[in-house]
């Protein structure tokens, strides 16, 4: 990470700080796009927003059994992703936000394994390598159902 020069100046936290990030956004296009359309190269069904399932997931397949989440960074708190910063101002506050939001997805993803899914999140740095990796899960074996669950 060296020879970047200087460090970039902070974006001050709020409204500006969104309206930056805002605009930044519109100028790509929306990463549940990106997935919906490697979805559909792959030539798989889905749906979206799927509120019966764990953690209403961004895709899913009851049939095929998958799950997808598309995460931003900065919310879902990415693990060792430069766009997963917490803002200088308020520290305790935004780290108990990002704490919650880990904490449920990861719950969302156990319960969704439980019932036999496969499960992938898309993180929003990785949209560009997202029909290789979508394609790799989805020939992976499902995971082990607990008996009672299976048994359904
Ligand atoms: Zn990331």
């Amino acid at each position: 990470m060296d020879g970047e020069g200087k460090p970039a100046r902070p974006i001050p936290d709020t409204p500006e700080r969104s309206r930056l990030l805002g605009r930044v956004r519109q100028k790509k296009t929306a990463p549940e796009e990106v997935v919906a359309k490697a979805l559909r190269r792959l030539g798989l069904a889905y749906r979206r927003n799927v509120k019966g399932l764990p953690g209403s997931p961004d895709f899913a397949n009851r049939t095929r059994r998958f799950a997808i989440f598309v995460d931003g960074c900065f919310w879902h708190h990415h693990t060792a992703c430069r766009r997963a910063g917490v803002p200088k101002n308020n520290r305790a506050f935004w780290e108990a936000k990002f704490a919650a939001n880990r904490a449920r997805d990861a719950a969302a993803i156990r319960a969704l394994r439980r019932l036999g899914f496969k499960v992938m999140v898309i993180w929003e740095c990785e949209l560009a390598t997202v029909e290789a990796r979508l394609a790799r899960v989805l020939a992976e074996k499902p995971p082990q159902t607990s008996g009672r669950e299976a048994a359904r």
